[in-house]
């Protein structure tokens, strides 16, 4: 039996890990479910699921979720101190499944503890890859990959020694074929659409960049120990393809699967065993062709301003993920325009002096100046056309 702490339970990555759960009573058994707001949720999967203890983030939420969960005999808490200690506590795995650079202290604290961690909050390695990777070395952590292309390199991956470049696919997102100025114009609901997989909003928008392929670099990065430049990215449509190791002989080992996260999940929960999915299986008959084309930099600018912060190193992926995570919202509020997204995490990094955070305390200070930087940024350019738009009235 493993006892599993799942860290952004209410999630899209949650609700497939939970689903995954309930199939196997008799493997795994919830130690704690933490949540960022919505107490209504949590309590839910509480009730369904019978963590010793429900976290909330918010801490206005407390009270709601206590009088939700009263009688059951489960412990509530709230606050980010509270999700650390959750964190803390004794169990088999940890399933890092928050969004953003917000679920860094419950996992490094995880991580410190010597718990393995399933990592899909890819935010925490890109913003403090060398402190988490460091932090598991000392601890004897695993760190097992949940995102489906990292998780399909893990899978079949040998010693580094012998790996000459990985290639991370990527579906291209939902304007894989738009130009420049169509993209100018597309709205949350169109960005958040994806053909391919069903996930969270800040991901689906960070897909539909191709950000989140370089938020995935970075990750692979410190989940690998490479080099950056034996690091790849491929334009995969149909999503089948996750992830391919190009050995020193010239062999290619790839992993496919349909493109359902309760895939990689189910690898990282069940490892080093393995677990039934109820998955649609994959046919390759049916899906017919599978087409690979090189990422356009030019209409994806985000995919380069990434690549360049890994190959930077030091404090850039910090800051490149913090102002992303800015322009993300932003775009999702209507308060930018879809490219601008780009547009603001370049003029971020641009004002960013660069430095190497030797601690988490220079980390966090790191993320909260980018992120004020772009906040300022976003509220000068709603002055500037709410100006341009009093002007045309
Ligand atoms: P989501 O938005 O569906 O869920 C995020 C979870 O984090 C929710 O439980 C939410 O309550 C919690 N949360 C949000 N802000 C928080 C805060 N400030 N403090 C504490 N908790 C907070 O996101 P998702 O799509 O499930 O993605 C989760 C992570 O997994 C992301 O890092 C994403 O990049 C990664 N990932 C997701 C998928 C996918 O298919 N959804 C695939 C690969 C990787
Ligand atoms: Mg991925």
């Amino acid at each position: 039996m493993k006892r599993l702490i799942l860290l952004g339970a209410t999630g899209s990555v949650g609700a497939s890990a939970l689903d995954l759960v309930a199939r196997n009573p008799d493997r795994f058994a919830v130690e704690a479910l933490t949540a960022g707001q919505d107490w209504r949720r949590l309590a839910e999967l509480a009730r369904a699921h019978r963590p010793a203890v429900a976290a909330i983030a918010d801490e206005a939420a407390l009270p709601a979720l206590r009088e939700a969960l009263a009688g059951t005999g489960i412990a509530t808490a709230a606050g980010a101190a509270a999700l650390v200690e959750v964190a803390s506590r004794p169990a088999d795995l940890v399933l890092a499944a928050i969004v953003g650079a917000a679920g860094l202290p419950p996992v490094l604290a995880a991580v410190e503890r010597g718990t393995p961690v399933a990592l899909a909050n890819k935010e925490a390695l890109v913003c403090a890859g060398a402190l988490m990777t460091a932090a598991a070395a000392r601890s004897g952590a695993a760190l097992l990959p949940v995102d489906s292309e990292h998780n399909a390199i893990f899978q079949v991956l040998e010693a580094k020694e012998r790996v000459a470049r990985i290639t991370l696919t990527a579906s291209g997102g939902p304007f894989r074929t738009r130009s420049l100025a169509e993209m100018a114009r597309v709205t949350p609901e169109e960005a958040v659409r994806h053909p391919t997989w069903s996930m969270g909003a800040k991901i689906s928008v960070d897909s539909a960049t191709l950000m989140n392929k370089g938020l995935e670099l970075i990750e692979a990065f410190h989940l690998f120990g490479l080099r950056p430049d034996q690091l790849g990215v491929l334009v995969h449509p149909q999503s089948l393809v996750h992830g391919l190791v190009e050995y020193v002989d010239g062999s290619v080992l790839a992993q496919l699967g349909p493109a359902d996260m309760r895939v990689p999940i189910a690898h990282a929960l069940a490892w080093p065993e393995r677990i039934a999915t109820p998955v649609e299986r994959l046919c390759l008959a049916t899906a017919g062709r599978l087409e690979f084309e090189a990422p356009d930099r030019a209409r994806f600018p985000a995919l380069a301003l990434a690549e360049a912060a890994l190959a930077e190193g030091g404090c850039r992926p910090c800051v490149l993920n913090a102002a992303n995570e800015v322009a993300v919202a932003a775009f999702l509020d209507r308060c930018i325009g879809f490219t601008e997204i780009a547009a603001l995490v370049e003029a971020v990094l641009a004002a960013q002096p660069r430095c190497a955070p030797a601690s988490l305390a220079e980390v966090y200070a790191i993320d909260a100046e980018a992120r004020a930087r772009a906040r300022q940024l976003v509220a000068g350019r709603r002055a500037r056309s709410f100006a341009a738009h009093r002007q045309r009235r």
